[in-house]
This record gives structure tokens, C-alpha cells and sequence, in this order.
């Protein structure tokens, strides 16, 4: 699964839009502090359906829209665009047929997220668990994020644990195996009213 461009519009301090090529190969950014070079990789996290406001350095996910320069008013949404080569049509069923595939989440203020797949509704879960099984979810050990180093090393081992699983792609499959136990638990407690049902008939 390769990015191939990533846009950007009303996200942090890019209140224009914007769009980055991303081409085969090693990419580096550059520029000088505070120029958005942290913004950039928050937005590929976030557009893979991080939803912990913390990891966007924020105190609410609303603190990702534009907030407004003593010469630019303060915007009412924010919108991440990145599109993916699915030449190899490596994207699951439902993503796959398409040779690019296109992922907008936008939010807007007091509303929230909604997200896109080559412009049709998708659910913020299908997102992460495209993203997950893929190993490059909002929370993949390949982005990297600045005194993310020192956290690893002095990490508990519990935590590290859930770094290896990301990298070796299982993480989705934790989220299934969490969502099917709630299905069977909610499964087992309608066993047990129908139980008490019958018992009061009987
Ligand atoms: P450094 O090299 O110092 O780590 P950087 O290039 O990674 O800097 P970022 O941390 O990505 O820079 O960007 C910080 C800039 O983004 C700050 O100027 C900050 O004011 C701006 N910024 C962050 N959130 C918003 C927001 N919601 N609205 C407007 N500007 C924002």
C-alpha cells in the first residue's frame, strides 16, 4: 500500500489548501521550527482514524481545525485527503476496485468526523482496520513521532508489546476478537432473558 498524495485544508496551520506529492522512495520534510513539519505526520495519523486527542497534541480532536492568525479568521472544518496506489489492489473487499483509493476524513466543528472512500460514507472502523491490517494504522511504529524514541525505551513492557504487534499487523485482529466478544457476550445475556421467560411460563 503506497501513499501517493496527501491534502490538506483548515488542518492546524494549514488554513490553505494543500497537497504534497508523495513519491516512491525515502520522502523528508525540511523546514525551519514551527513551520508544520509535526502538523504533516499528525495528519496522516489522523486521517487513518486516530481519534485520541492527545496524539494530535490537542485537547479535544476539535483542536485540529485552523484556529485562526491575527490575520485569518478561524475555520469552521478541517479536511485530511490521502490517496493510496491500489494498482496491486491490495485494499480489501469493499476498498479494492479502484487502481487509486482516496481517504477524506473531514470535522466540523460541533458536528464532527465524517470519512470518505473514493467519495462514498465509510465507517471510521473500516478506516482504522484498512489502515491496521496494512500495518501503517494512525498508531504503526512507522511514524515516528518526536520523543517517541525515549518512550520506547523506557516503556512498560505491556506497551511494548502492543508496538510489536502493530508492526506485525495483528493489531485489527485484536479489535475483531473484541468486537466479536461483545456480540457473544451480548448473545449470552439474551440466553439468559429467554431462559428466565420460559422459566416464568413453565
Ligand atoms: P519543530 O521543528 O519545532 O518541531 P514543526 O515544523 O514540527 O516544528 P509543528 O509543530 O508541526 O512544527 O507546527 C507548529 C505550528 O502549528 C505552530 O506555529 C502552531 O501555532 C501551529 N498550529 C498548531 N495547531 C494549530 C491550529 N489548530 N491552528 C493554527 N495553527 C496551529
Amino acid at each position: 500500500m503506497r501513499f501517493s498524495r496527501l491534502r490538506l485544508t483548515g488542518f492546524k496551520s494549514f488554513v490553505d489548501p494543500t497537497e504534497l506529492v508523495i513519491n516512491a522512495g525515502l520522502t523528508g520534510v525540511v523546514g525551519p521550527n514551527g513551520c508544520g513539519k509535526s502538523n504533516l505526520l499528525e495528519a496522516l495519523r489522523w486521517v487513518m482514524g486516530e481519534n485520541r486527542p492527545t496524539a494530535m497534541r490537542g485537547g479535544g480532536m476539535e483542536d485540529v481545525i485552523f484556529a485562526g492568525a491575527s490575520t485569518r479568521p478561524a475555520r469552521n472544518f478541517a479536511e485530511v485527503a490521502l490517496t493510496i496506489d491500489n494498482g496491486d489492489r491490495l485494499a480489501p473487499a469493499g476498498f479494492n476496485d479502484a487502481d487509486q483509493l482516496e481517504i477524506v476524513r473531514r470535522i466540523t466543528r460541533d458536528v464532527g468526523s465524517a470519512y470518505k472512500a473514493n467519495a462514498k460514507d465509510v465507517r471510521a472502523r473500516d478506516v482504522q482496520m484498512l489502515f491496521a491490517d496494512a500495518s501503517t494504522g494512525a498508531h504503526s511504529p512507522a511514524l515516528v513521532r518526536q520523543g517517541q524514541i525515549s518512550e520506547l525505551i523506557n516503556a512498560k513492557p505491556k506497551a511494548r508489546r502492543r508496538i510489536l504487534e502493530e508492526a506485525a499487523g495483528i493489531s485489527g485482529l485484536y479489535q475483531r476478537r473484541h468486537e466479536a466478544e461483545l456480540k457473544l457476550k451480548g448473545a449470552e445475556q439474551n440466553l439468559a432473558r429467554v431462559d428466565d421467560v420460559v422459566e416464568q411460563l413453565a
